[in-house]
């Protein structure tokens, strides 16, 4: 039987009905109750490390949860992570990079009905989980309404359907059908090297949903509250404003304050290419990063992380041009 350790942080999954709406109540032995005969066909082993709704998984929960997954990564065929949905991505992304060339599957999972609710869809999720991270292939992946993906290509779409996540920009990774937990291993990045805790980040990266007409001096503030970083969304392929409120000439303030600036897409889907339009040449002389076909969360993450590691531009640069964990195509 392969050795799976389950490591419970809350959300739906995990909530009971309070005066104040759902809120995890409980706690990894009442959520193995619930599993029916799952427990027989693993050998399995609990451990409760926060008890949180995901909208309070913060920085110190990403390390927390990095830390107790490296620390059993030796111990287990397998690590599954019960989380709540709604910032399920953010970790799976950051996870994917804290603990880079984990030797194990590392499967995020949550519901979004809880465990104790009749229809509940927590059960199937933990089944898929479960089953993802025996298969003996590491990394850090997300299993949700029967499909798994990569950890930093999940992106919760849905507030309440059952298939809440998509894989951005890459294929599933496996899928359950009538054969079984079908594997797509052309899907799953190899990793190189070993796995070392690198858990350092850095809190001080905003994110910029660029809107018509968004007021240049947004950078002004966000250089005087000392950010570090700025990840923007911006139009289409990479598109900003220079006319009348000139965004380039803030980007190159930005940069002359050692500020890292990506530059995403507020398009969900495909790549983004700021070398195609003029607006976007203006950016890329500024020094912007691209993030081409990343995620907006495997975008922010990444540079929090990133940052960690170096106070260097050119060494954010040099990460940001490799893909660290299958985040971005090459
Ligand atoms: N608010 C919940 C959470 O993220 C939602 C969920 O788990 O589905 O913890």
């Amino acid at each position: 039987m392969k050795r799976i350790l389950l490591l419970t942080t809350g959300g739906t999954i995990a909530s009971r009905l309070t005066d104040e709406g759902l809120a995890p109540g409980l706690d990894g032995a009442a959520l193995s109750h619930y599993l029916g005969g799952l427990p027989d066909s693993y050998d399995l082993t609990v451990q409760d490390i926060l008890h949180l709704d995901s909208s309070n998984i913060q920085p110190e929960e990403w390390r927390l949860i990095a830390q107790n997954v490296y620390a059993a990564r030796n111990d287990f065929d397998g690590i599954v992570v019960s989380h709540g949905t709604d910032t399920m991505a953010y970790t799976a992304s950051m996870l994917s990079y804290m603990v880079r060339n984990i030797p194990v599957p590392v499967v995020l999972t949550g519901a979004q009905l809880p465990i104790e609710h009749p229809l509940t869809d927590g059960l199937d999720n933990l089944r898929t989980a479960f089953a993802m991270a025996s298969s003996g292939h590491p990394g850090v992946f997300l299993a949700f309404d029967r499909r798994v993906m990569l950890g930093c290509r999940a992106v919760k779409t849905h507030t309440t359907a059952f298939g809440a996540f998509d894989s951005v920009n890459w294929p599933l990774v496996a899928q359950v059908s009538g054969a079984g937990l079908n594997i797509r291993e052309e899907a799953i990045p190899g990793g190189s090297g070993p796995c070392v805790l690198r858990d350092k980040l850095c809190e001080a990266v905003f994110l910029i949903k660029l809107t018509p007409g968004l007021d240049p001096e947004i950078f002004d503030m966000l250089l005087r509250m000392h950010y570090r970083g700025v990840v923007i969304e911006a139009f289409g392929a990479g598109g900003l404003h220079f006319i009348r409120r000139n965004l380039i000439e803030k980007l190159h303030a930005a940069a002359q304050a050692g500020m890292a600036v990506v530059v995403c897409s507020q398009c969900l889907y495909e790549s983004s290419n700021f070398s195609l339009y003029q607006a976007g040449q203006k950016a890329l002389a500024e020094g912007v990063i691209q993030g081409y076909d990343m995620t907006t969360e495997a975008a922010v993450t990444k540079l929090m992380w990133a940052l960690g590691q170096t106070d260097c531009l050119e060494e954010v640069r040099a990460l940001f041009s490799q893909s660290l964990a299958g985040e971005r195509s090459v």
